[in-house]
């Protein structure tokens, strides 16, 4: 490999077949590094923001709240309070004398005005600094109101992006078990990690509809407080992006019983296996009840349907695409897995992958599935990406807001994958869509006015 990387760093990025796979992940970010990464606050304003009859308030300096304002882009079917930004906007005097009286004063007028099913309160570095006392302030106006106001303990210094996906699972884990389960079917499961952007989880939910499956509740994506309140009375819990929710997955599983299962929407494969392996689930759990039997046959039906109607549509892609190369750097590598085997699908080669909260079994199953030569990546930064991008001479980069800069500056196509995107890209319809996006970028006729900066320009000295 002839890509720059910082010296402290070069243990937390693999090269298939150059080294014995020891990867190092899941640790804070190095100082100076310029990592990729969001703060703890922000990954806990992700996971929660989609739950879109809650009222969301940010207490802290108003940066805090601007900066994660709208940030998924999550589409709500209904009320949409989640799409306002809330802050309590400390200045100087809040943090000498301290902000939870304005804190209190401000719940008590949002919760008058918009009425929400809930109120989420995050807090952010200044506040960690301060020592406010929010669990005291929210218990406080939680009596006042008779509306559920839950901490989240999301100081930005605290950790990395994993931690704030912690905080907003334990915040959401209050209100489970709180709403009535009675009438939810033996056969039912609630949706995490999907975050419905481009209203993809509307057709998940339609595909579970066909199968003959009950959904209690879209947890992360066009969510509802009561809705949540009543999760744990669904049979399973299926997980997507299991760096944000597999932890709020095993608080309900060791609370409830409620057993998970880790899936992908994206690409025909994954998305195929995720169905099945639900319609296996509930045979396995009633192998004698007609009602699972229908189930794997509805599965099969939609499958056979989806799949026939998809497969002639994608072999014009494929045919343009073979043999082009792409790189990929996105927030959970779990979605990693599914884009490998997408661009395989469409004949092109994966040659650059990496995530900015994967895990040591996430980054050998991606060691498992890639080429020889492909660079796997932990917490990267633009310095990095930039040179991996050049020497790897890509036809197109797969990423999110951070990411998008770095490839049309190099002159190469872009794919969003993250918050800003406003086409769906999970499910079978998502598949086409991925692989009509990848052909439309990667062939574009711009290409030829802008000049694709090589690895054979100057790059930056190593430092370190
Ligand atoms: S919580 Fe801290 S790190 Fe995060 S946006 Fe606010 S000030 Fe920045």
């Amino acid at each position: 490999m002839e890509a720059v990387a910082l010296k402290d760093r070069q243990n937390q990025i693999h090269v298939k077949g150059q080294a014995p796979f020891n990867i190092t992940c899941n640790q804070d970010s190095l100082a100076g590094a310029v990592s990729q990464r969001a703060c703890v606050f922000c990954g806990s304003r992700v996971v929660l923001y989609p739950i879109a009859d809650a009222l969301h308030l940010v207490h802290g300096p108003i940066g805090c709240a601007v900066y994660t304002w709208d940030i998924r882009g999550a589409l709500s079917s209904g009320p949409e309070l989640h799409r306002l930004s809330f802050s309590t906007d400390l200045q100087e005097m809040d943090v000498i004398f301290g902000g939870e009286k304005k804190l209190r004063l401000a719940l008590l007028e949002l919760i008058k005005r918009h009425t929400p099913k809930a109120a989420f309160v995050y807090s952010t570095c200044i506040v960690g600094i301060i020592g406010d006392d929010m669990e005291a302030v929210c218990r406080q106006v939680e009596s006042e109101t008779g509306i559920s106001v839950i901490p989240v303990k999301s100081e930005g210094f605290m950790g990395n992006k994993r931690a704030g996906y912690q905080a907003a699972c334990d915040a959401m884990f209050r209100l489970i078990g709180t709403g009535d389960t009675e009438k939810i079917s033996r056969f039912s499961l609630n949706i995490l990690g999907d975050f419905n952007l481009a209203g993809e989880i509307w057709m998940i939910r339609k595909y579970y509809e066909r199968m003959g499956i009950e959904v209690v509740a879209n947890i992360t994506g066009d969510g509802r407080v009561d809705d949540i309140r009543r999760a744990h009375g669904a049979a399973l819990n299926v997980v997507q992006c299991s760096g944000s929710t597999m932890g709020l997955a095993d608080m309900i599983e060791e609370e409830y019983g409620v057993p998970s299962m880790r899936v992908s929407y994206f690409g025909i494969e994954d998305m195929s296996e995720a169905l099945y392996d639900i319609a296996r689930f509930f045979k396995q759990q009633y192998p004698d009840d007609p009602e699972a039997d229908a189930i794997m046959e509805n599965t099969k039906t939609l499958v056979q349907e989806e799949v026939s109607r998809l497969v002639p549509e994608l072999e014009q892609y494929r045919q343009a695409l073979a043999g082009k190369k792409a790189a990929i750097y996105v927030g959970g590598s779990f979605k990693a897995f599914s884009l490998v085997k997408a661009f395989r699908l469409i004949d092109m080669q994966v040659v650059l992958v990496g995530s900015q909260t994967g895990t040591k079994e996430d980054y050998a199953e991606l060691e498992a599935i890639t080429d020889p030569g492909t660079i796997i990546v932990d917490d990267s930064n633009p310095l990095e990406l930039t040179s991996f991008l050049k020497e790897k001479a890509v036809d197109i980069f797969v990423g999110g807001v951070k990411e998008r800069p770095i490839a049309y500056k190099l002159g190469i196509g872009f794919c969003d994958h993250n918050h800003e995107r406003k086409e769906a890209l999970a499910g079978f319809e998502g598949m086409l869509n991925f692989a009509r996006e990848v052909y439309s970028s990667v062939m574009s006729p711009v290409w030829r006015f802008v000049p694709r900066k090589q690895k054979t320009e100057n790059l930056p000295p190593a430092v370190g």
